[in-house]
């Protein structure tokens, strides 16, 4: 083994990349910008900088998925979580992290590595030749975003996320909802039953767009342009064009019967579309939003079925770079045009430090294993890891495909426990069980 691992951004995603790689006996290079080349949110010319929260979110590894993505990574060796866990903050059940002295643990720990060299440059292609890991996050580089689109093609490139709530299936009343295609398209009983259908008079429609123009909003960041499409809008920028618009775009009521009351033709019908091959998580269709994570949980509750709604994920509107993974990269997370390019991190559709830092991982690995000329056995889906990276190569729909947080509706039901709300603590805590076997079995493996 004579190659080097390149490796093309040294933020979440690139520095643990770098680590395991490296750990594994790998030379590597980290090309990063920094801070020769800035962004809008980065301050400093340290690797693994977090741009905006302190927080690594909850670390619970029995009932929290992101909580699990820690142990997992913990259990791997992984230098993201050893250096949070050295500048760990109080903060009750979450992860908070003292940033500066991280990211400057981080960056010290790569550059003493003595497998690991840090080059400050920006790469402003896709090499033809060599084992590269590009890990350029959600604020690549302008050139560097064109490139890729250039390899990948337009429609596989979004400069921006667009994201509508993700609801968990076992939350959503079906005794007020029901499952029904627009005109009962399809071909398949599955097809024509593809939607979950809410229903609203026009009391419960004039009081949500009364909610939805009333909600607190968040603001785009500092050098966050809004310039999202008309095939985007946030539902409450509809909602101000006028109160009818949402009933004549993403909530109209045409072509749907309501069977648990055929006779009333709803005012407004909100759909759900399925999210994931598994059938466990639905996104709200059209529902992409600005409004402050507060305030969507309320308004969102007020849809007919979703009153006891549980959210794997809110709503939101971001400058994110990111690719169609399912359609453009392989289960080791190599581009199919080009197989001697990985892609890891936010850039890849997953979101947030940890899932980011969690992609670098397997990509560190994955990558150096295959320079060593071994194969890794596929990361076992029950894995937080594997269920992420499972979801962005193949589990989401490629045609609606947006960023996602790890989340227990990724993972595969465990048989025989109850569902809905009652039944959480042990299903969280089967899955959770599930996952450290599979993910330990994966790293003996290895
Ligand atoms: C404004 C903003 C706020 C955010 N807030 C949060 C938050 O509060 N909590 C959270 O969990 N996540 C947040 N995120 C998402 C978070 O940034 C990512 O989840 C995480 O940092 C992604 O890790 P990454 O390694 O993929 O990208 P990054 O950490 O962004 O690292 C990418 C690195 O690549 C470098 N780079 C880019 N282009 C090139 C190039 N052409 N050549 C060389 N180097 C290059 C960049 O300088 C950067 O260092 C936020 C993102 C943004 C944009």
């Amino acid at each position: 083994m004579t190659d080097r691992l390149h490796i093309v951004g040294g933020g979440m995603a690139g520095s643990e990349a770098a680590w395991q790689a490296a750990e594994m006996g790998v030379d590597v290079v980290i090309h990063e910008m920094r801070p020769k080349i800035g962004t809008f949110a980065h301050q400093t010319g340290n690797l693994a900088e977090m741009v905006c929260s302190n927080s690594f979110r909850s670390d619970d590894d029995e009932q929290n998925a992101v909580g699990l993505l820690h142990w997992e990574m913990r259990a791997a060796g992984g230098l993201i979580m050893a250096a949070a866990d050295a500048h760990r903050l109080p903060a009750g059940g979450a992860l908070a992290v003292d940033r500066d002295p991280f990211a400057e643990t981080v960056t010290a720990r790569l550059r003493e590595h003595p497998h690991i060299s840090v080059t400050e440059e920006e790469v402003t292609g896709l090499p033809q030749e060599g084992h590269w890991i590009f890990a350029t996050g959600p604020l690549t580089s302008p050139t560097l975003g064109e490139a890729i689109r250039r390899e990948t093609g337009a429609d596989s490139l979004a400069f921006f996320d667009a994201i509508a709530p993700i609801v968990y299936a076992d939350t959503i009343d079906m005794s007020r909802a029901w499952l029904q295609s627009r005109y009962d398209k399809g071909d398949t009983e599955e097809e024509r039953t593809a939607y979950i259908n809410c229903p609203m008079d026009k009391d419960q429609y004039e009081a949500f767009i009364d909610a939805l123009l009333a909600a607190e909003k968040t603001e785009f960041h500092e050098g966050e342009t809004a310039t999202y499409f008309d095939g985007c809008l946030p539902i409450e920028v509809m909602a101000e064009r006028g109160r009818e618009t949402l009933r004549h775009g993403p909530m109209k009521p045409v072509g749907l019967t309501n069977p648990h009351q055929p006779e009333v033709k709803p005012h407004a019908v909100v759909q759900l579309r399925r999210d994931n091959a598994l059938g466990t998580l639905y996104n709200i269709v059209g529902f992409q939003t600005k409004m402050k994570y507060g305030a969507q949980t309320s308004v969102f509750r007020m849809i007919p079925g979703l009153e006891e709604a549980g959210f794997a994920r809110l709503g939101g509107i971001h400058r994110n770079t990111f690719i169609n993974s399912p359609t453009l990269l392989d289960e080791q997370m190599r581009l199919r045009s080009r197989p001697n390019i990985r892609f890891a991190g936010q850039i890849t559709g997953v979101e947030g430090y940890v899932e980011s830092a969690a992609m670098g991982l397997l990509a560190g690995r994955l990558a150096a294993a295959e320079m060593q000329g071994r194969s890794l056995p596929r990361v076992p889906q029950d894995s937080a890891m594997g269920a992420l990276i499972h979801h962005i190569t193949g589990g989401a729909d490629a045609r609606t495909f947006q960023p996602m947080n790890v989340n227990f509706g990724l993972f595969r039901p465990v048989d025989g426990l109850k569902g809905g709300r009652r039944g959480r603590k042990d299903r969280y805590k089967a899955y959770t069980d599930r996952a450290k076997e599979a993910w330990s079995a994966w790293l003996a493996n290895s």
